[in-house]
């Protein structure tokens, strides 16, 4: 959380659009210039929800990928043209950024950086998102957050899939989701994916995220409480309470579908796994 306490006057400019929604307006607005959000993977997800974060506009971001751009990303990941083929995403990504707002600031990590500089990286960010595509990688953001108590947004999109998991420290984790024997996350390079979905997914992801930056947590438990994740299917029939106190109900998963009259995401609770290796009751003990 950065100290910063006043727009500038280009920044009044720039926002105004946003700033006439309501009395909190400029309250909002002030609350995302003082957030530093932490993106893992720049590729379908992470490019739309980086841009958002930068136009809508978010103090500071820490973006992080290990890749090349290559030609089959182009696709689906707008922030790169067919002549930064073969040059890193993550300096790609951050300079075409920088080109579109100036005011946020923007560390570009280059590379897949280790266990301690990411949980570094992780420590010194109010928020969360996970746009990689692998499970080791998911695992680890998953068990970062845990150890910092930083709220973690994360989405998955292959083939014509795609699901989006709000969690943090007092909801399930990541890992509770996952058989501790399955390695293998398939993924839109074994199963292919929907261009349209992914961004789709990432602004349904990011939308929610702006929320949250903008409104905060508000009380020591910050989620929907446990009781009622696992008593509410949130879905078509269970609306969730947008608009409320707190408007990102952590502790569920959202599942895109396209039947009958309803077109978006499915939201479900999420059920902790005592016996999870990273927030189970043994580990709680063994710590
Ligand atoms: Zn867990």
């Amino acid at each position: 959380m950065h100290t910063e306490t006043r727009l500038s006057d280009a920044e009044f400019i720039r926002y105004s659009r946003s700033l006439m929604l309501g009395e909190t307006a400029e309250a909002r607005q002030l609350r995302l210039k003082q957030a530093r959000v932490l993106v893992l993977g720049l590729g379908g997800l992470g490019c739309p929800v980086a841009t958002t974060l930068v136009s809508a506009g978010v103090g500071a971001l820490t973006l992080i990928d290990g890749d090349n751009v290559e030609l089959s990303n182009l696709p689906r990941q707008q922030l790169y043209q067919t002549s930064d083929i073969g040059k890193p995403k993550a300096e790609v990504a951050a300079a075409r950024l920088r080109q579109h707002n100036p005011h946020p600031q923007l560390q570009e990590v280059q590379g897949r950086p280790d266990e301690q500089r990411l949980r570094e990286l992780a420590a010194d960010c109010d928020v969360l998102v996970d746009c990689s595509d692998n499970l080791p990688t998911r695992l680890q953001l998953n068990r970062l957050a845990r150890e910092t108590g930083k709220p973690l947004f994360a989405g998955a999109v292959s083939g014509t899939s795609a699901q989006l998991y709000l969690l943090n420290q007092y909801s399930a984790c990541y890992q509770c989701l996952v058989d501790p024997d399955w390695q293998v996350l398939q993924n839109c390079r074994s199963l292919g994916v929907d261009p349209a979905l992914v961004t789709l997914t990432a602004q349904q992801l990011v939308w929610l995220l702006l929320q949250y930056l903008q409104t905060g947590p508000t009380d020591a438990s910050d989620a929907v409480p446990f009781g009622q994740a696992n008593s509410v299917p949130f879905g078509p029939a269970n609306p969730i309470p947008f608009g409320q106190a707190n408007p990102v109900p952590f502790g569920h998963y959202g599942r895109f579908a396209a039947s009958g009259n309803h077109i978006g995401f499915h939201w479900y609770p999420l059920h902790a796994n005592p016996g999870c290796a990273c927030c189970g009751t043994a580990q709680q003990g063994a710590v």
